[in-house]
Parts: C-alpha cells; structure tokens; sequence
C-alpha cells in the first residue's frame, strides 16, 4: 500500500522540477494539477516562475494537460486557457478514468507520462496506480478547504513513513524544508 502513496519525486515547486532531465530520459508528457501546484489556493494569478517553468516544458516539446479535481468549470477553463492548455476539471483523482482520458486526448502513453501534483491521495496515489512517474510539490498556500487539512496531517505521517524507510527521493532544495515539514 505504502509504495502506491510514494512519489519517485518530492520537491518544493514546479520549478524545481528539472524538465531536461526528465526530456532526456524519454518522458514526453505532464499532467498537472492545478490548485495549490500551479497556482494558490482560490488564486487566480500565475507566479512568473512557474509561467516560465511551463514555458519551457513547452519549449521542449512536453505535451501538457491540467488535471484537476475542482468542481468549477468555469475557474479550470480559465485559467487553463491563460496558459494555452487543454483541461479536465472535476478529475476525481484518484480515479484512473480523467488520467486515461488526458491520455488518450494528448494521444501520449504512460510510459512517457509524468504527473505533477501537491496530494498524495488524489494526484500520487492516481498516478502510481496508473504506473506513471509521479512528482510530488509542497502545496503553494497553507488557506485550505477543511477536508484537505484532514488530508494534510495524514499525508504527512505517510511521509513520515516512507522517509522512515528510505523510499522518498527528495530534490537538493527541499532537504532542509523537509527537517522542518516532519
Ligand atoms: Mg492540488
């Protein structure tokens, strides 16, 4: 059970994800979750870095899909469209069907599929079911819905646990905010 909670990846943000890396190991194409990943919590405002940071996974030829589990039509739409990306919103990840359908629509395989997203029980446990690779980021805002801070202190003795047993790769950046998230 625990192996379907762990990310191949931990990192702070977006940005720290190294996208040539990741271009040179074949990956082709980011799923990616919205709130709390991409933007903040009721955010509608991209930060610079992670425009950048999309700007050159396009760049580098990353088919791309926003995925996520809002239930707002209108406020997925519209922030996806700033972006110039394709979206699915009301994904109820875990669930693997809006995965496969992003899939499908990008005409992409999950070989070559990586999903980027803040929550363990929606976007990686989704992801490592599907048996993509999975990046996990620190929520951008601490403002949640209340069930998610329930989540929240799950997630964190989850990841108490695989750090316990040595199976969460963190990224350089994240190793000293890490000490302090557990
Ligand atoms: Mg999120």
């Amino acid at each position: 059970m625990l192996k379907y909670l762990c990310p191949n990846l931990f990192v702070r943000k977006v940005e720290d994800i190294d996208l040539r890396k990741l271009k040179e190991k074949n990956f082709d194409t980011l799923l990616l979750d919205l709130d709390n990943t991409l933007v903040g919590w009721r955010s509608t405002k991209f930060s610079p870095a992670v425009l950048e940071w999309l700007k050159l996974a396009h760049f580098l030829g990353f088919k791309m899909c926003i995925l996520s589990n809002c239930i707002i039509k209108n406020r997925v739409k519209k922030l996806s469209e700033t972006l110039g990306l394709p979206s699915i919103f009301k994904a109820v990840k875990p669930r693997k069907k809006s995965f496969l359908r992003a899939l499908k629509n990008l005409s992409s395989f999950k070989e070559k599929t990586i999903v980027v997203g803040d929550q363990i029980f929606t976007d990686i446990f989704g992801g490592n079911r599907l048996g993509v690779y999975t990046i996990l980021v620190l929520p951008l805002d601490k403002r949640e819905f209340f069930t998610t801070i329930i989540q929240r202190t799950a997630e964190k003795i989850v990841l108490f646990s695989l750090k316990r047993k040595g199976m969460l790769k963190v990224s350089g950046g994240l190793k000293e905010k890490f000490k302090g998230i557990l």
